[in-house]
């Protein structure tokens, strides 16, 4: 088995390593739970912090121009859309990525429908994230959809009949780590008449995409999980240019409209995608998913989302390793897929009893992962991410013996570890 040596010297060596001084993590602490909020960058505190004192404090309102706040959505849209296979001018930053979603399946089913009046259902899978379908459901009430959901992905392609109008997937699945084959289901789609919504909220920063290669038609994506944009951070939209200039804003908002200081009553679209900003947006908030990208950004030198992937894969691959080893006999089972094509940036375990109790046992040593509860179809998971622009093979070895310490000294079993908090 790899040892904690054998570790090291793959720390030593990993062409990545210096990336992790871009951010300021606590010491002590093996983060792995960058899937759902991203690393502090060492760059943002100063960058907000000129943010409030130079922009708002002495430049004040001439900073929408002279500090560039105007179009900051457009030029962080420009730096996000390498990283998912966008073209410039395709994405913007803004809102979040439940609002973003009600404005592309918005558009993405006025479209279906203009081209096919009985396409009235918008397909999913159960296993989604909750606001996902969510949305779904408020925005089916308001344009007279129905959100119809399968139980598994082997399903979703025998689905795709003359009544589907959208098809409404997230590529990497936050509760197990499965990912999708976006380009596969999105050309199924296409043959069946139906438009494609790719959520990348796991996908984004963590696993390459390509939106143009896949063909999809609309996305959304997060920036506070591997864009490291801090709590609440702006998410984006991106919408493929053959829909550019035809596409519905639901929200129309005065930042949507094309010439908003004109001050005219009448709503009229700004050209592609700008029209999906809504109102005035949040500057400061803006500038901190600036640092966040940026961090990833980093890595284009060193390889990029390629590399990134690559040693994405290198982590889980040796968690597993190191788990299934270490952690024999106590009852834990993996979740996540183990070939490759099918997993994204995460390793989700579950356990018949205690994976609440074992992830605040873990938590408590300095491990930080998270837990998500089962229901009838799926069991409670431990979930663990891994973000290889931080992460070391070293703490890959001590998150997999801490874990190991847990189970074998029973100190999960401990009530302070099965006190259930608000947010999990
Ligand atoms: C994290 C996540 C979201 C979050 O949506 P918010 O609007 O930022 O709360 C949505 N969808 C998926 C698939 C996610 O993983």
């Amino acid at each position: 088995m790899t040892t904690l040596q054998d570790c090291r010297a793959m720390d030593a060596a990993d062409p990545l390593a210096p990336l992790r001084a871009l951010f300021e993590l606590p010491p002590g602490t093996v983060y792995l739970d960058g899937n759902s909020l991203g690393v502090l960058p060492a760059a943002t505190p100063a960058r907000i912090a000129r943010a409030v004192r130079e922009e708002w404090g002495q430049g004040l309102i001439r900073s929408w121009n002279e500090a560039g706040w105007f179009d900051l959505p457009q030029r962080i849209g420009d730096m996000i859309a390498p990283l998912v296979g966008a073209g410039p001018g395709e994405l913007v930053a803004t809102d979040s990525t439940s609002i973003n979603l009600f404005k592309v399946l918005s558009a993405a089913l006025s479209i279906a429908q203009a081209a096919a009046p009985a396409r009235r259902v918008i397909l999913s899978e159960r296993s989604n994230f909750p606001t996902d379908l969510y949305i779904a459901q408020g925005l089916g009430r308001l344009q007279g959809a129905q959100l119809r959901l399968v139980d598994e992905p082997g399903a979703i392609a025998a689905a795709l009949g003359p009544e589907v109008g959208v098809l409404m997937l997230t590529h990497v699945n936050y509760r197990t780590g499965e990912m999708h084959d976006m380009a596969t289901l999105s050309r199924a789609a296409h043959e069946a008449g139906v438009l494609a919504v790719w959520d990348l909220a796991h996908s984004a920063g963590a696993v390459p995409v390509d939106l143009h290669a896949a063909g999809a038609d609309f996305a959304v994506g997060c920036g506070y999980k591997y864009l490291n944009g801090g709590p609440g951070a702006p998410a984006f939209a991106w919408v493929h240019p053959r829909h550019a200039g035809a596409f519905e804003q639901p929200l129309s908002g005065w930042w949507g409209h094309a010439a908003p200081f004109e001050f005219t009553p009448d709503w009229r679209p700004a050209p592609g995608i700008a029209r999906y900003l809504c109102g005035t947006q949040p500057v400061l908030s803006l500038r901190a998913l600036e640092c966040g990208v940026e961090t990833v950004l980093a890595a284009q030198p060193l390889g990029g989302m390629a590399a990134l992937r690559a040693k994405s894969l290198a982590l889980t691959d040796l968690f597993i390793a190191l788990v299934e080893d270490g952690c024999a006999g106590h009852g834990l089972s993996l979740v996540t897929p183990r070939a490759h094509a099918r997993r994204g940036s995460q390793v989700c375990l579950t356990r018949s009893e205690g994976a609440y109790a074992i992830v605040q046992a873990l938590i408590a040593r300095g491990v930080i992962g998270d837990f998500r509860a089962g229901d009838a179809q799926l069991p409670d998971i431990l979930r663990f991410g891994f973000t290889p622009l931080y992460l070391r093979f070293e703490d890959v070895w001590q998150a997999a013996q801490q874990l190991r310490e847990v189970l074998e000294g029973g100190e999960w079993r401990r009530p302070e570890f099965n006190r259930r908090h608000a947010v999990t």
